[in-house]
């Protein structure tokens, strides 16, 4: 018998990263491989990194190390995604062992990618951050029956003065509204109720045959039948239009939930970080969302530490988070990466500073949280069932507004299968959390 050729792949990132793992997994898969739990069991391991912050490449690099002695053993290791893109053949240089590197842009390749592999050579993708294509599969192995990923932008074309998506991830190119409704089409007749449409700016797609805006695209995806739940993440504020509100309005399926990352409240650093919105901009686009007939949930990033951010400029970002009373929020120190200009702006604050920054912010959401989460109490409302929790005996449950509802069943009904939707009375209200019991 043939050896059996086997993979373990372990992702770190961002949504993104998930997703396009979910992808190759499929690819690999269709080329006669089988998935496996652990290193030990594989004959080729992977790894779909991400650099966007905190040295993530000298992570890589350690881990890549600590199974250099496993070779011997004829594994073959491989590094995917963001970290490949970013560090290129150096990592062949620094860890002789890895024998394949591909960056997002260049996925579509893998299949030719494998075969060199398997003829016993390196295989680098690494060129395509100039491509216009974007990476379509039939294959995509989705790890959740009931809710999962549409890629309908790929890569980045903003160039924010912090950031290393753009030169990780390419330019920005959006798949056609055909091939991204087929796909959702396709998922809902296979039973999933809930898709999230994802993009580095989701809300910068552009239809390459220009039948449909994004709002336009949002609203058909949310009327397709069988689909109860529409998300999407990112949205840039710079293309946040007000249609997107409307449709929202409009659409039942679309979610109670907007995530606009802001980064900061201070126009002056707004600008140094190349955001081309004003806190003002901001604020308006955040009216809108609050204009609406539906209550919209709204989280968002947020970067301390900027190089030259002031006290008071970041007093303009606690106050920011006040003015908009967010639902969440994911704040960052801020970290120099590589190619990026704001690496050589003078980086005059501290890691104490930023540090202190980050728990100062931190603590303010948590106050705006735990007073926001009260006005649930005593409501009704849909979760989708995402599993239990036993120590607890409690049901894990997500809202529209992209809340984690834990629940208990009474009177001896049976506990509701994953995937399955319900309605929780809520009786009580944390700052990341609710609390309550099954309807009914
Ligand atoms: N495209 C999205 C946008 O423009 O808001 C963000 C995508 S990025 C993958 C996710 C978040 O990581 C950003 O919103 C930002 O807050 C954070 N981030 C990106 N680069 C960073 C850096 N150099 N240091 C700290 N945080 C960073
Ligand atoms: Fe990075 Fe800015 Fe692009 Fe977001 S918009 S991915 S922060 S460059």
């Amino acid at each position: 018998m043939a050896h059996e050729k086997t993979f373990y792949l372990e992702t770190f990132g961002c949504q993104m990263n998930v997703h396009d793992s979910e992808k190759v997994v499929g690819t690999l898969v269709s080329q006669g491989y089988r998935q496996v739990e652990s290193v030990e069991e594989a004959s080729l391991v992977l790894y779909n990194t991400c650099s966007i912050r905190d040295k993530a490449e000298q992570k890589v690099f350690h881990r890549l190390a600590d199974f250099r002695k496993l070779e011997r053993q004829g594994k073959k290791f491989g590094v995917l995604g963001c970290v490949a893109q970013q560090e290129g053949e150096k990592i062949f240089e620094r860890a002789p062992h890895v024998s394949l590197l591909c960056g997002s842009a260049s996925y579509r390749n893998l299949p030719q990618m494998l075969v060199q592999l398997e003829a016993g050579k390196r295989a680098a993708g690494l060129d395509d951050r100039q491509t216009t294509e974007t990476f379509e599969t039939e294959f995509t192995a989705r790890s959740n029956p009931h809710r999962g990923y549409i890629t309908i932008t790929e890569g980045c074309d903003k160039f924010c003065s912090f950031c290393v998506v753009p030169y990780t991830r390419g330019r920005e190119r959006s798949r056609t509204s055909d091939a991204i409704l087929a796909e959702a089409r396709q998922m809902a007749d296979s039973g999933y109720t809930e898709v999230q449409l994802l993009g580095q700016n989701v809300n910068s797609y552009h239809d390459p045959r220009e039948k449909m805006t994004f709002a336009e695209l949002l609203a058909a995806v949310g009327e397709i039948n069988g689909l109860k739940r529409v998300r999407f993440t990112t949205s840039h504020p710079i293309d946040f239009t007000r249609d997107i509100v409307d449709a929202i309005d409009a659409v039942p399926a679309l979610c109670d939930h907007v995530h606009l990352p802001v980064q900061s409240g201070s126009t002056r650093v707004l600008e140094a970080m190349q955001r081309e919105y004003t806190r003002e901009d901001y604020l308006e686009r955040i009216g809108w969302i609050k204009a609406a007939q539906r209550e919209i949930s709204i989280t968002t990033d947020i970067i301390v530490g900027f190089p030259g951010e002031t006290e008071a400029e970041f007093e303009e970002t606690l106050d920011l988070l006040t003015k908009v009373g967010y639902d969440g929020t994911f704040s960052f120190k801020y970290s120099p990466r590589p190619n990026t200009p704001a690496q050589t702006m003078a980086d005059s604050i501290s890691d104490e500073e930023k540090a202190r920054r980050l728990a100062v912010l931190q603590e303010h959401q948590k106050e705006i949280q735990a007073r926001l989460s009260r006005r649930y109490a005593g409501r009704t409302l849909e979760v989708m069932v995402e599993g239990k929790n036993p120590a607890r005996a409690q049901l894990i449950g997500r809202t529209s507004q992209n809340k984690t509802l834990n629940f208990t069943v009474t009177g001896g009904n049976p506990a509701p299968e994953p995937g399955s939707y319900v309605r929780v009375h809520i009786t009580e209200s944390f700052p990341n959390s609710l609390l309550g019991e099954m309807v009914g």
